[in-house]
């Protein structure tokens, strides 16, 4: 049986990191909004097109592009045998009632919706305390992992920088557009049973292990 998920968590909560996870451990392929509609432009498919053009006019790329783009890789065969974690869709509750289409019309259904939640403070102090080396990409953080050195990194000696995106301002708007958009969508799977809340003030592993632990018990009640 293929495992189908939903990722949902704000900025810096560490998606990416179990999406790579579940992707060692369980085979699930990641699927993230970003990389498709990065590849789709990059191959200039006829969505891909589509998708451009709303992007060079600085608009929104509308649902029915979105939602084209998501199918179209969903019904891949890689994603139909072994599952899939969406990260970055839904995004809203149209999205999400298309999504659900989607699925019927494979005769799948969504195993679980996992939303990570941490509480807004900690996400500020976790973001804004970050320092990124300008060379390598090594992260470092004011309070919880210092370089040896002030300002220079430890493994390659290049120069750390503050991201624009890690500015407290900008923190705090990623915060309230994240639960001004993502909320009503929690709701929806809320409402349909599929939600499951993870705690994710804690590490990668044991944010891991509470994502898991869930999905084994929903296998063996099918099963
Ligand atoms: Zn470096």
């Amino acid at each position: 049986m293929s495992t189908r998920l939903v990722l949902f968590g704000p900025p810096g909560v560490g998606k990416g990191t179990q999406a790579a996870l579940l992707q060692q451990r369980l085979r699930l392929n990641p699927i993230s909004s970003g990389d498709i509609f990065r590849k789709e432009i990059e191959a200039e498919t006829d969505l891909g097109r589509m998708a451009t053009r709303y992007i060079e006019r600085g608009e929104l790329v509308p649902n029915g592009v979105t939602i084209e783009m998501m199918a179209k890789r969903l019904r891949q065969d890689d994603v139909r045998q072994h599952g899939f974690v969406l990260d970055g869709f839904p995004r809203t509750v149209k999205q999400a009632e298309a999504l659900d289409e989607i699925l019927l019309k494979m005769d799948f259904g969504l195993t679980k919706v996992i939303s990570i939640e941490v509480p807004d403070e900690v996400v500020l102090h976790r973001l804004a305390g970050r320092m990124g080396c300008t060379k390598c990409g090594e992260i470092y953080h004011r309070e919880d992992k210092l370089p040896k050195r002030e300002g220079l990194c430890d493994k390659c000696n290049g120069p750390l920088f503050v991201r624009a995106d890690d500015q407290p301002d900008t923190i705090m708007e990623r915060l309230r557009v994240f639960h001004e958009t993502t909320e009503p969508v929690i709701d929806y799977y809320l409402k349909s049973g599929l939600l499951q809340r993870v705690n994710g003030t804690m590490g990668p592993e044991e944010t891991y292990a509470q994502i898991v632990s869930d999905l084994i018990h929903v296998m063996s009640e099918v099963s």
